[in-house]
């Protein structure tokens, strides 16, 4: 069994001090840390962030970073991450440790922000962080890589040995920085998406077989990518193969 919320904290100064410089470079703005427990990073981060909000969902960690850190341009939102408009607050650089339980829906609300997002840092698992940033051809490339990829640029900067963290949690993680980059608009983002999740529905199976639920044989029949399974494919390629097959559906519609 995990720890109840995640609660594997860091306070590895060197650590957090790497993990504040990856989301804020440069002074910024406003920086939304999710998940500030004792608030190890959440005092890197105050150094950098002329306005730093945080979101727990802890009621005596969130008590906690009220008294430590109160009237020092840090706000405390106590509540679930997953039910917090993270928008509200305009443009932010988004950064924590991660509960690792939640890991991939935060990660799809955080990018689903869209241009409201300046760039996330995050802690993960490292397993996590490895099929975020995998290429096509690799062990760990899937759905995952290519829903986060089709959004932005992914870079895992560095491993976190277990024994940093009080608790050490059982696996190992590692830092993550998503960059944002231009592309579809929401509902354009959303029907691409669905289209990923059908490719890798069997991860081992040929595109032929994953698609045949949604479109005809006769469409699949001439793509010269049939025979091939999705995670042979980058994530433009899987892009355009969308895109040729909505073409042909509403063509033979
Ligand atoms: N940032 C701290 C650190 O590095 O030591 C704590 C990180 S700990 C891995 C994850 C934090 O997220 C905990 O403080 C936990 O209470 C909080 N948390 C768990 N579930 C949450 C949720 N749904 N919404 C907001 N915070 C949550």
């Amino acid at each position: 069994m995990g720890r109840p919320l995640g609660q594997h904290f860091l306070f590895t100064q060197t650590i957090l001090e790497k993990i504040a410089l990856a989301a804020c470079p440069r002074p910024e703005p406003l920086v939304v840390e999710i998940g500030p427990g004792p608030g190890g990073l959440t005092a890197c981060l105050a150094r950098r962030a002329e306005r730093l909000v945080t979101v727990e969902l802890d009621p005596e960690l969130a008590e906690g970073i009220r008294g430590r850190f109160g009237g020092q341009g840090v706000e405390v939102v106590e509540g679930d991450v997953l039910q917090t408009d993270l928008s509200q607050w305009g443009e932010a650089v988004v950064c924590g440790n991660l509960p690792y339980y939640i890991t991939s829906p935060i990660i799809e609300r955080v990018l689903a922000l869209g241009q409201v997002l300046k760039r996330a840092v995050f802690l993960v698992q490292k397993e996590v962080a490895e099929r975020i940033t995998a290429q096509p051809g690799s062990r760990d490339y899937g759905y995952l890589s290519v829903a986060v990829q089709a959004r932005a640029r992914a870079e895992k900067l560095l491993t976190v040995k277990a024994a940093a963290f009080r608790p050490p949690p059982k696996v190992d993680s590692a830092v993550i920085r998503l960059t944002p980059i231009e592309g579809m608009d929401r509902s354009e983002m959303a029907g691409f998406l669905r289209f990923a999740g059908l490719c890798f529905h069997m991860k081992r199976k040929t595109l032929r077989n994953n698609l045949a639920a949604a479109y005809p044989l006769e469409i699949l029949k001439d793509l010269p990518e049939a025979g091939l399974r999705a995670e042979q494919l980058t994530v433009a390629q899987i892009m355009d193969l969308h895109q040729r097959l909505k073409a042909a559906s509403e063509a033979g519609a």
